[in-house]
């Protein structure tokens, strides 16, 4: 289809913009970031866009004492110069400011980040540590998603294709230390061999752990979660050797690939080693 073909709709409101989407052939567009490269390979030839840049509800940031929600149109840049987001979630906004770089973190949108789903992606595990919930509208529906359960496959997630994701919401838990560190052996600007997320909440004591969450990105075709990092680390004060032996359980729950970023034996080694960093940063942060 050429080019002239494609309509190109510009709502501005969620209700609107789910009324244009409900059209034949319709997608969602962000920053553009994903979707042009999928366009520009005709790997994609919708015949409508629907912009939602122009959508004011989707654009906000909002932060109390027990959460913080962060609109779909929100970009990576946004979140990572925001001082409140770096207090209250250092994973997250040193996620979002190492992805790509500084043009594509300028255009790149929280919706459009999780909704391409490409696993070697930094902000999920960052996210998922945190227990992100991801809000979604759909013609006469609304949901909401953790999105840890968000992610299929390559590319797929849980959204039908006319729903909207509106915006993301993280608990503020009292005593929780988050992080985010990533390896890219090739440049800086580009996609991590594995990122790993991190959260340990403390009990009252500030010395126990009540609560452990780690994440990978780049090992497996979804977010990797690691469930036994909590098993081996709640209960303890997070020495040393239980941070080693709850990094070293991921060399397990992942599922690498060969490519031109490493061999998958290599890109597990490095989830243990970036796993145990990860965790280790939540103690000083
Ligand atoms: C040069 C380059 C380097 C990159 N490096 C990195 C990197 O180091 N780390 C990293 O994590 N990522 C990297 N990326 C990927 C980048 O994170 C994504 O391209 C970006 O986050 C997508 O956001 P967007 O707003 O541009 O999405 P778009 O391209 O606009 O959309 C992407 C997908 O999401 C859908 N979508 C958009 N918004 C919504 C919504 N609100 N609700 C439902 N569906 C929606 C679209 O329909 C489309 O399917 C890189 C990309 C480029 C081009």
């Amino acid at each position: 289809m050429q080019s002239t073909d494609t309509e190109f709709l510009i709502p501005t409101s969620v209700s609107e913009a789910l009324r244009n989407i409900a059209k034949e052939d319709a997608i969602f567009l962000g920053g553009g970031t994903s979707t042009a490269l999928l366009y520009k390979t005709r790997m994609i030839e919708p015949a409508r866009v629907v912009w939602l840049g122009n959508v004011g509800e989707l654009k906000g940031m909002f932060a109390s004492p027990t959460e913080v929600k962060i609109g779909s149109m929100v970009t990576m840049a946004e979140i990572a110069a925001d001082r409140e987001i770096a207090r209250l979630l250092p994973g997250v906004s040193s996620a979002a400011g190492v992805i790509g770089n500084a043009r594509v973190r300028a255009m790149a949108t929280l919706g459009g980040a999780l909704a391409h789903a490409d696993p070697r992606q930094d902000l999920p595990p960052a996210l998922i540590a945190v227990d992100a919930k991801v809000s979604v509208r759909g013609g006469s529906s609304s949901r909401e998603i953790n999105l840890s359960d968000f992610y299929e496959g390559f590319l797929e997630t849980v959204l039908a294709p006319d729903e909207l994701i509106t915006e993301v919401t993280i608990p503020i838990i009292p005593n929780r230390h988050s992080s985010y560190l990533r390896y890219t052996p090739t440049s800086e600007g580009d996609y991590p061999t594995v990122g790993a997320g991190a959260s340990l909440t403390f009990n009252g004591d500030g010395k126990s752990i009540s609560t452990a969450k780690l994440a990978l990105c780049g090992v497996g075709a979804v977010p990797i979660v690691s469930s036994e990092a909590n098993l081996v680390l709640a209960g303890t004060t997070g020495d040393d050797s239980v941070l080693r032996r709850a990094a070293d359980m991921v060399r397990e729950a992942v599922d690498p690939q060969d490519d031109e970023r490493g061999s998958a034996d290599y890109k597990r080694d490095m989830a243990v080693v970036f796993a145990y960093r990860a965790l280790k940063a939540c103690l000083v942060s």
